[in-house]
């Protein structure tokens, strides 16, 4: 597939207004400042393709992008912003897990976490959602650029050891947009979810 193509469809306020439940999705899901949206752009090669999931009083929805005919690429929105009342994170995250299990075209998510601060909280529920619906995860841990390589191989060890306990199917992987590491790997597991 030719991630380049990717192009903005629709934004939906909640799971109940999204497109129809035909083709293939793959779904993006990480604490806001994660490095979802440079992700996309990096996978899509487009500088601002995710910028509309950043306009004030988008980023609580949820973008969809399509990458060829009916298969989409879901930005959910990033959670954990502090200063969001606790009603409405605990009313998000209920549609969250509801998108997670009833969604009948998700194939795959994708968790993407700050390598020095991973499997917070929510990003264990979103995991842990993902893998009692049968989803397959891939794990990104982001900005690996961050840290020298012994660092980033202790935690990709930790995080890859932690996951065990899910009992699901979840790749982890170093990540980084801005030194296009973990592109291919990303790629190769879209691929993957969008033929099947
Ligand atoms: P989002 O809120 O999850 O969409 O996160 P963004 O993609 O907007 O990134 C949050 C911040 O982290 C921004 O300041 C980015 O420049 C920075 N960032 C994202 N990816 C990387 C990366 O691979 N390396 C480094 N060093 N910084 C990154």
């Amino acid at each position: 597939l030719n991630y380049q193509k990717t192009h903005f469809v629709t934004s939906a306020p909640d799971i109940r207004h999204l497109p129809a439940d035909t083709g293939v999705e793959v779904a993006f899901a990480g604490r806001s400042n994660a490095g979802k949206s440079s992700a996309l752009n990096t996978l899509t090669q487009q500088k601002n393709l995710a910028r509309t999931s950043k306009t004030p009083g988008r980023t609580q929805l949820i973008n969809l992008f399509e990458v060829a005919e009916g298969k989409r690429l879901v930005d959910l929105p990033g959670y954990g912003y502090a200063e969001v009342p606790e009603e409405i994170k605990l009313k998000w995250q209920r549609s969250l897990g509801e998108y997670l299990e009833k969604r009948q075209c998700l194939q795959g998510l994708v968790v993407l976490m700050d390598i020095r601060h991973p499997l917070k909280d929510l990003d264990q529920q979103m995991i842990l959602w993902a893998v009692e619906s049968k989803l397959q995860v891939l794990v990104l841990l982001t900005k690996a650029d961050k840290l020298a390589s012994g660092a980033r191989k202790t935690q990709l060890n930790m995080v890859r050891e932690a996951v065990l306990s899910f009992n699901g199917e979840v790749q982890v992987e170093a990540f980084s947009s801005l030194k296009k590491q973990g592109v291919d790997k990303l790629r190769e597991k879209l691929d993957n979810w969008f033929s099947s």
